[in-house]
């Protein structure tokens, strides 16, 4: 069975930027598995424009953007095997090398050994299961991701009255879809007292539309015994509990929901990767690699982005660092071995003191949690970019980065809203070697 050395899950965004990156890098023993019929991942559905202005100064549409990627990767020559799903990853602890189990209709099963993985699977929607909402199970309730589909690539209109629960961003971009096809979308309802989405799409998907957005609502109940005929929705109080007297019953034949997204980790896990209980992605280090030494994790599967072009981005690196990583443990299994010994003794010595490996990066206050986790120094290039989500809004407020006693960074931010990610860049120079962490913290401005 021919080793590979680099197998990369997923052929969206992610994992198409990881590839190509590593390629770039010296890596042409590679393969992108990707249990789709075509490359592109979610993008190919998302049939709006929007995407790309940070990557190539161009509003570009979902397909359009992955296209970019598809073409370069063609060009480069990336060997990718469609229509075919990774059932399992394993390690053999004695070499160090990865087995990945696929399944396809011309291969059948498939046990490829390789050096390296990249994680790059996706995420999927919190469905109607997940979210406890009381009523008949009828038809009409549909993911948000699940109608985006049904329009944009099957040609169905999922129904024509439509009330969307969720005002994260694939929830307002299907109010705009579904009435510009003609369906009427009666209100967004969000539990939390603001959106989860980026304002772009608030202002353009709903305002523009007249589309009324019903910020702390949710909805209580749901009618319909063959088709959905209506729902009920309810204020909520500071608990997220229905507020008696405030229910309002409204007609639809459909419900959309956009109740957040999850990575798509059952492989991860399997494999003993550690995960955030924040992201429930994986928890990784400056190189975006995790706690198995030899994979590497990033876009959707990480955590969930809000721009596509950050997904390009961090891919980008997941791959340079996977051909770092191949490089590092050229020759045979032994030296992958060792690299795996050497990646859980060469910690820096302030982390290795607090038992952790590397300097942990703690969010505090407002911030949720931040990619990476954790930073060995000995492995950090001269910047590295840290991005974070706060956990509510927040104006006037001060992002301070702080290692012990020494600030490496103080900003003042008008406004941070969970919806829209933030970053920011920390220079190697100015950490301390010492330094048993690093707190990431948004406060309000005092004053
Ligand atoms: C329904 C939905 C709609 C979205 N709409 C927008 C939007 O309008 N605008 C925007 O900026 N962002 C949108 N996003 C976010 C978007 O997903 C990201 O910007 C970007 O596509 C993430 O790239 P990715 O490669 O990490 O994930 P994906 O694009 O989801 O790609 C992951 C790929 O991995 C494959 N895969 C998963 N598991 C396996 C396995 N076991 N074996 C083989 N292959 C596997 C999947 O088939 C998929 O092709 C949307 C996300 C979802 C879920």
């Amino acid at each position: 069975m021919k080793q590979y050395d680099l197998i990369v899950i997923g052929g969206g965004p992610a994992g198409l930027a990881a590839a190509i990156a590593a390629h770039k890098n010296g890596v042409s023993n590679l393969l992108i598995l990707e249990r789709d019929q075509e490359l592109g991942g979610i993008l190919n559905q998302c049939i709006h424009n929007g995407f790309g202005l940070h990557t190539f100064q161009e509003e570009l549409t979902g397909p359009e953007y992955a296209s970019r990627f598809i073409d370069e990767a063609l060009a480069l020559e990336i060997p990718y095997k469609l229509s075919t799903m990774v059932l399992d990853i394993s390690t053999d602890a004695s070499t160090g090398l990865h087995c990945v189990t696929a399944m396809n209709r011309t291969d059948g099963l498939l046990q490829l050994p390789c050096r390296s993985v990249i994680l790059a699977m996706g995420c999927r929607e919190r469905p109607r299961g997940a979210l406890n909402i009381p009523g008949f199970r009828p038809a009409g309730i549909y993911t948000a991701g699940t109608a985006q589909r049904l329009v944009n690539m099957e040609g169905f209109l999922p129904g024509k009255e439509v009330v969307i629960l969720g005002s994260g961003d694939i929830g307002l971009i299907m109010a705009r879809r579904m009435t510009l096809e003609g369906a009427k979308v009666k209100a967004v309802a969000e539990l939390m007292p603001y959106s989860g989405g980026l304002q772009r799409n608030i202002v353009q998907c709903l305002e523009d539309f007249d589309i009324p957005l019903l910020l702390s609502h949710t909805v209580i109940d749901i009618q319909g015994k063959d088709r959905v005929t209506g729902i009920t929705l309810a204020q909520v109080g500071p608990d997220r509990k229905p507020i008696p007297g405030t229910e309002q019953n409204i007609s639809c034949d459909t419900l959309l929901l956009s109740c957040g997204l999850i990575p798509e980790n059952e492989l991860s896990t399997k494999l003993g990767v550690s995960l955030s209980p924040v992201t429930g992605g994986p928890l990784v280090n400056e190189s975006l690699e995790t706690n198995v030494p030899g994979v590497f994790a990033c876009g959707n599967v990480l955590h969930v982005h809000d721009l596509v072009d950050y997904v390009s981005e961090e891919a980008g690196r997941a791959g340079k660092f996977a051909a770092e990583y191949i490089r590092q443990t050229a020759g045979d299994g032994a030296g992958i071995a060792s690299a795996k010994q050497n990646s859980t003794t060469q910690t820096d010595s302030a982390a290795a003191a607090n038992g952790s490996i590397g300097i942990p990066l703690i969010p505090s206050g407002g911030v949720r949690y931040t990619v990476p986790q954790s930073i060995r120094l000995s492995h950090m290039e001269d910047t590295l970019l840290v991005r974070f989500r706060v956990g509510s809004v927040f104006t006037d407020a001060v992002l301070t980065v702080t290692a012990g006693d020494t600030c490496l960074l103080r900003q003042k931010k008008k406004k941070l809203a969970p919806g829209e990610m933030q970053q920011i860049i920390l220079k190697k120079s100015a950490i301390p070697a010492d330094a048993q962490s690093i707190t990431i913290c948004v406060a309000k401005e005092e004053g």
